[in-house]
């Protein structure tokens, strides 16, 4: 997936890929989990990281004990996806959101004009279209701002494509959720490409938690195991 300039010099400018950058984690967010899990049973004394940590972890996630997942919390800043995958990500109702406004942000100005080229048209007779008309959209977009039409007014003819910079906090059970659904082969490749690149992060942060998810490199999706 890569996003291209629109209007800036050529069109055919391949300027970014979209990245997810980690904030911000619970410290210790496993022992975090064990700790409040122990609180239910009042079992402090068979706490012995890291292999109680794992045990007790796995024991609760194949018994769906999960609310005490909702302990541990994680930041993600999201760039370079589009409004497209942003509409669906904020979909997930336990992930809070926070997202550049096309009623603030004056594109050309405060940043480029991007726009996703998704993977088909790239490939495709299509391409060189698609890079003109999101031009031709980004240059009515500026004319209309120039002449005083509102920002918000001026972006409803913007592209879906147009990329969109998000920041989202969830629990460590929201983001299991959020990549069952959004990594599987059936997601829309988008959404699965930048969930997968979220939920590589996760596995190395918090390994026991996400272990159940088997990620396919070659298919760019993961499924969750369920034991
Ligand atoms: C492959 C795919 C195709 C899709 N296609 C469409 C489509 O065509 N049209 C469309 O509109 N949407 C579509 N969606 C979006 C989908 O309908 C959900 O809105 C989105 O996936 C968020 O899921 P969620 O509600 O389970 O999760 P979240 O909002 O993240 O909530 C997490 C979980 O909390 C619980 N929960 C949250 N809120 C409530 C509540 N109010 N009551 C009870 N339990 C709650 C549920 O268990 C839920 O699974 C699609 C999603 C996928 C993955």
């Amino acid at each position: 997936m890569e996003s291209t300039a629109m209007g800036q010099g050529s069109m055919t400018d391949i300027i970014a890929k979209p990245s997810v950058e980690l904030m911000a984690i619970t410290p210790n967010a496993e022992q975090v989990i064990e700790l409040a899990c122990r609180t239910c049973y009042l079992s402090f004394h068979r706490y012995n990281p890291p292999a109680s940590t794992e045990e007790l972890i796995k024991k609760i996630i194949r018994k769906k004990h999960h609310s005490v997942l909702e302990h541990a919390m994680a930041t993600f800043r999201i760039k370079g996806g589009s409004r497209t995958f942003t509409h669906e990500l904020v979909r997930h109702r336990l992930m809070s959101p926070s997202q550049e406004s096309q009623r603030y942000v004056e594109y050309g100005k405060t940043r480029n004009f991007d726009v996703v080229l998704p993977p088909t048209i790239e490939k495709s007779e299509f391409k060189d279209r698609y890079l003109e008309m999101t031009a031709q959209c980004e240059r009515f977009y500026n004319e209309m701002v120039k002449a005083d039409i509102p920002k918000e007014d001026a972006r409803y003819i913007l592209p879906g494509g147009t990329t969109s910079e998000i920041v989202i906090s969830a629990n460590f059970r929201e983001y299991r959720h959020i990549f069952e659904v959004r990594c599987n082969p059936r997601a829309h490749w988008e959404i699965r490409n930048i969930c997968l690149q979220m939920l590589e992060v996760m596995k190395t942060e918090a390994p026991i938690v996400f272990d159940d998810f088997e990620i396919d490199r070659e298919n760019h999706s993961a499924r969750l195991i369920e034991s």
